[in-house]
């Protein structure tokens, strides 16, 4: 399975693969894999989040076939599914291949229509790590199907099109960020989007920065049951304050002069969780405010300020994630640190010069050892470029 250090393989490799197993001539896409720079459970508050794709993806490659059948050969899994092309399940079977099958699904549902085909899929994104291996194979297999069946679709229309397979057919309950990074991501660049309307804008990334992802290689149990405990806390608060502007229809309409005044009105928890995402929605637009401006000192305070109200408002963090935080924030060549993702486990995030990037890895990678006992992964990247067709010879 993919590891930490493993490299993008070559697509004329992917073509190779794609030749060897079922011949024909292969045109090959890539989609990237993506972390959230900042912007921490705003998204189903209808507000903004903004991660960057990474040059960690995965490879859809796709030739039409003429026996009928459709056949998804997984590299990594070293495994493959094939079906009649009109007797494909029409609900998940809780295999990888609900994943290129639910995009599937999808398009048909869209009256597109897709002839038989052959797919294998190539990726070096690590698997259930939080860098969204899973939106990275949707959007890739979305690229290589609406190519099969000369069709086309506008990029944020593929992003909902592919939530869409995860939520209704794989069965996970995401948001859009994934899928829609994954689909208008632009190299050196993250990307600020806005949850509810969908407009975003791009945020350049100096090439003297680098991005190192630290896997803290827990995730607590609780996370679950947590995810929704706070979902429904943020519908609390929200209603407390909607009684009193009735046009606060999401959390994200909110401002924290609503908070003060009738946010005492609410069981504490309830309006720190509030608080949470109300500070961070401005954090987030000020974070992209940041990076227009080249202000890089001020992204990393706003991550730190993140984590801090991730940690003691949300109470979303662990002990794990904050020796990590706290050991890059000793560390040279630091711009910026917080844990990435859902909470209670994963990810960090950490802005770095790019310069001492190996090193600020490597260190990370000791002192975390060292705190907990835990050999941590790390992921070193760039922001990358979203989904897009590849040469053969590349
Ligand atoms: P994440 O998106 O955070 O990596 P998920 O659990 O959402 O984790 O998605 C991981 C799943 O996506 C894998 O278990 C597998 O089913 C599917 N997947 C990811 N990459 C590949 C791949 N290269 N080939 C086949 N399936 C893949
Ligand atoms: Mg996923």
């Amino acid at each position: 399975m993919a590891e930490s250090n493993d490299k993008l393989p070559a697509a004329s490799l992917v073509a190779e693969i794609h030749e060897n197993q079922f011949g024909g001539d292969p045109r090959v896409f890539l989609a990237p894999g993506r972390v959230n720079l900042i912007g921490e459970h705003t998204d189903y508050a209808g507000g903004f989040v903004m991660p960057a794709a990474i040059d960690f993806g995965t490879f859809a490659s796709i030739s039409a076939r003429r026996d009928g059948r459709i056949e998804i050969w997984s590299q990594n899994f070293k495994e493959g599914v094939t079906y009649g092309a009109n007797e494909v399940p029409q609900k998940r079977t809780q295999h990888w291949s609900d994943y290129p099958l639910g995009v599937l699904w999808a398009l048909r549902k869209e009256g597109v229509e897709v002839p038989a085909f052959s797919m294998v899929l190539h990726g070096n994104v690590p698997l259930g790590a939080g860098l969204s291996s899973s939106a990275s194979v949707e959007v890739a297999s979305a690229l290589a199907l609406l190519h099969l069946a000369d069709a086309k679709m506008e990029r944020t229309a593929i992003a909902k099109l592919c939530q869409k397979a995860e939520n209704a057919y794989v069965g996970a309950s995401c948001g859009i960020m994934d899928q829609f990074i994954a689909c208008q991501g632009a190299e050196d660049h993250a990307l600020l989007l806005d949850c509810r309307s969908l407009e975003f804008r791009l945020a350049p990334i100096p090439r003297h920065v680098g991005l190192v992802i630290a896997n803290t290689m827990v995730k607590h149990s609780i996370a679950g049951g947590e995810y929704g405990t706070r979902r429904a806390e943020v519908e609390e608060g929200t209603a407390i304050l909607r009684e009193h502007r009735p046009e606060i229809a999401l959390l994200r309409d909110a401002t924290p002069e609503d908070l003060e005044r009738w946010g005492s009105e609410m069981p504490d928890n309830v309006m720190r969780r509030c608080r949470h995402i109300i500070t961070e929605n401005l954090r987030t637009v000020a974070a992209a405010d940041a990076l227009a401006s080249g202000n890089l000192k001020r992204l990393g305070d706003l991550m730190a300020a993140a984590h801090v109200s991730y940690r003691d408002d949300f109470e979303a963090s662990c002990e794990e994630a904050d020796i990590m935080v706290a050991a890059a924030q000793s560390l040279p060549g630091l711009i910026g640190a917080r844990l990435t993702g859902g909470g209670f486990g994963g990810c960090t995030v950490n802005v770095v010069e790019e310069e001492v990037a190996a090193r600020f890895a490597e260190q990370l990678r000791e002192e975390y050892q060292a705190a907990t006992g835990i050999q941590a992964e790390i992921y070193r990247c760039h922001a990358s470029a979203g989904a897009h067709a590849v040469e053969k010879s590349g």
